[in-house]
């Protein structure tokens, strides 16, 4: 007999390839009985309808009173504009979460318009890939991929326990941190590696048109990957560098400082330096792939990008 839904209605804010990814999940692993999609552009929402991805597809928030969980899925930026019209059509007692890629700043900006009674539990499932839009989403986006939710102190067990529940139904795996702690963290594990990413390729960019053509050329040793990275929204990666400014530049910092101290090493010709360094990671590398976080297959970083 399969599971009851976690949620009886759920409604979607923002259709793009991370909310129209919960719709399709929601659907396709029984999480909701019922799937709202709300968007304030026409064209998202006829396309939602054309791809049958959400029971109603409306520009209307009056459609939000019904729904026991309401998640925002725009760009960080959006986060207090979204809440604050949100928030006169939702239902008490409903669960509100969003899935934004920054969590301090979401809550600094959405949690203020929220009333009382609704449950804000943020979350962040760290999967994604380089598209965006509502044809850019997939039923098993979040498949094995981490969900990290970051409720605040003194959020109700009940509703923390369905959110939980929700993530898992679709196909996550779940952890529960502060909203600071993620936020340092997924500075090193995606928004630093982007910069560097968006880096790299404007430095080939840069260069005169016969260098950038042998780029593209010869791109298969390893710029390639940087590209795919440096494809990202550029909405979505301006918010977040806009709003995780203190832990970005914390740890630029110290990127700064080993990628002098690599320097130093080819200066002096210190290989030994050089080789201890590459050895060390080259493990972290072996342990991605031992959790389960990537294949071993040599199309390394092909299978998406992870927000
Ligand atoms: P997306 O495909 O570009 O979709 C964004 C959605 O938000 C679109 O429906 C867009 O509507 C809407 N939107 C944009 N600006 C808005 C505004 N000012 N007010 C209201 N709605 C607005 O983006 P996404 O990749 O799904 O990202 C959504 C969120 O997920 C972001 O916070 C991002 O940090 C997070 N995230 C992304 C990834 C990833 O890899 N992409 C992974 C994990 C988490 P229009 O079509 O009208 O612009």
């Amino acid at each position: 007999m399969a599971e009851a839904p976690v949620f009886d209605t759920v409604a979607i804010v923002g259709l793009g390839l991370i909310g129209s990814s919960i719709a399709r999940a929601a659907r396709v692993f029984g999480a909701a009985r019922r799937i709202v999609a709300l968007d304030a552009s026409p064209q998202a929402l006829a396309r939602v309808r054309e791809l049958g991805i959400a029971d109603e597809a409306s520009g209307d928030y009056e459609t939000l009173r019904s729904a026991d969980f309401v998640v925002f899925c725009v760009p960080v930026g959006a986060s207090g504009a979204v809440a604050c019209d949100i928030a006169p059509y939702l239902k008490p007692g409903a669960i509100v979460s969003d899935v934004g890629s920054v969590k301090g700043a979401v809550v600094a900006q959405a949690a203020p318009h929220l009333p009382a009674g609704v449950h804000f539990i943020p979350a962040h499932p760290i999967a994604g890939t380089e598209f965006s839009g509502p044809d850019a989403g997939f039923a098993t986006l979040f498949e094995n991929r981490w969900c990290i939710l970051t409720p605040p102190d003194g959020a109700d067990d009940a509703a923390l326990g369905r959110l939980v529940a929700f993530w898992r139904r679709i196909g996550a795996r779940v952890e529960v941190m502060s909203a600071e702690h993620h936020d340092r963290v997924l500075t090193l594990t995606s928004h630093l590696p982007h910069l560097i990413a968006y880096t790299i390729v404007g430095t080939a960019d840069d260069f005169g048109d016969e260098t950038r053509s042998e780029v593209i050329k010869f791109s298969a040793s390893g710029f390639r990957d940087f590209t795919r990275i440096a494809a990202s929204d550029p909405t979505m990666w301006r918010d977040i560098f806009l709003h995780n400014r203190d832990a970005v530049l914390e740890m630029l910092a110290r990127f700064n400082a080993d990628l002098a101290s690599l320097q130093g090493m080819i200066e002096k010709g210190d290989g030994d330096g050089l080789f201890e360094f590459f050895t060390r990671t080259r493990a972290i590398r072996r342990s991605i792939v031992e959790q389960g976080q990537d294949t071993a297959a040599a199309d390394f970083g092909r299978g998406g990008d992870k927000a």
